[in-house]
């Protein structure tokens, strides 16, 4: 036998829907006296909302110089390092294709940049370019770049050159304690993104702290020095030399500075 459909709404149900209208209601009522609304912008009569990093000064490092190579004696002239002298510059990795790390920190850097004035921050670029008529800068100059400014972070970008079998995925450097926590950010940015953290250095967490890094060293904010990926494997290859993979680092890594930042 068939039950008969209550015509009436049931009391749970009701006592739901007040709920939700109480909740609706506080939500949208006016803000307290001791809350103040973050400035706004209201053009043409559409409030927009503050650029994220408005005010914030980001220093990018794009890792060695397409043309290193052909400029030995000028990259290997030694630099103030922290406490040492290491030469100025060097050339970096490559894939086994032959395509070179300058390139690849260069075309993160530049969409990294890209991402991060679009979200209101001041970005300063340690290189305007990848030319293979070109050198440097040196270590000591990306070290010191934004401390007269007074920036507020420092990302360096690069990839590691590792021919152990298998080694692949990121892991990021710190050349302290408080840098290590903005580290430990990017990291998670870069999880969360899907790329894998380094299986054959850092002890397998990701992080890493190295005090014999001049551009670490000599930065005088939360500096951090990002190794994406292990150019001499084939997997991490074909995601640091195409577009899409270097959107995407670039977009995780923009992700972990808003992260930091906010
Ligand atoms: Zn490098």
């Amino acid at each position: 036998m068939r039950r008969p459909r209550a015509a009436a709404v049931p009391p749970l149900l009701l006592a739901l829907c007040a709920a939700a209208a109480l909740g609706s209601a506080l939500g949208s009522g006016p803000a307290g006296a001791d809350e103040v609304a973050p400035p706004q912008e209201v053009v043409a009569g559409h409030v927009l909302r503050p650029l994220p990093l408005a005010g914030r000064h980001v220093v990018i490092d794009p890792g060695h110089q397409l043309g290193n190579a052909r400029f030995p004696a000028e990259t290997a002239r030694l630099v103030e390092a922290g406490g040492f002298r290491k030469a100025c510059n060097t050339t970096g990795t490559a894939t086994d294709a032959g395509y070179a790390e300058a390139t690849f920190t260069w075309e993160v850097s530049r969409r990294l940049a890209e991402r991060l004035r679009r979200a209101g921050a001041r970005v300063t670029l340690t290189r305007v370019g990848d030319s293979a008529d070109r050198w440097g800068p040196c270590v000591d100059e990306r070290g010191t770049a934004g401390n007269a400014e007074g920036a507020d972070l420092k990302v360096s970008v690069h990839g590691d050159g590792s021919y152990a079998a298998g080694a692949h995925g990121f892991h990021v450097i710190a050349g302290d304690e408080a840098s290590l926590r903005v580290a430990e950010v990017l990291r998670g940015a870069l999880e969360d993104a899907g790329f894998a953290r380094a299986t054959y250095v850092a002890g397998g967490d990701g992080l890493d702290l190295r005090t014999d890094l001049a551009t670490l060293n000599l930065s005088q904010m939360p500096a951090v020095l990002v190794e994406l990926g292990n150019m001499r494997d084939a997997g991490d290859a074909a995601v640091m030399t195409s577009p899409a993979g270097q959107e995407r680092f670039a977009s995780a890594l923009a992700s972990g500075v808003r992260r930091w930042l906010r």
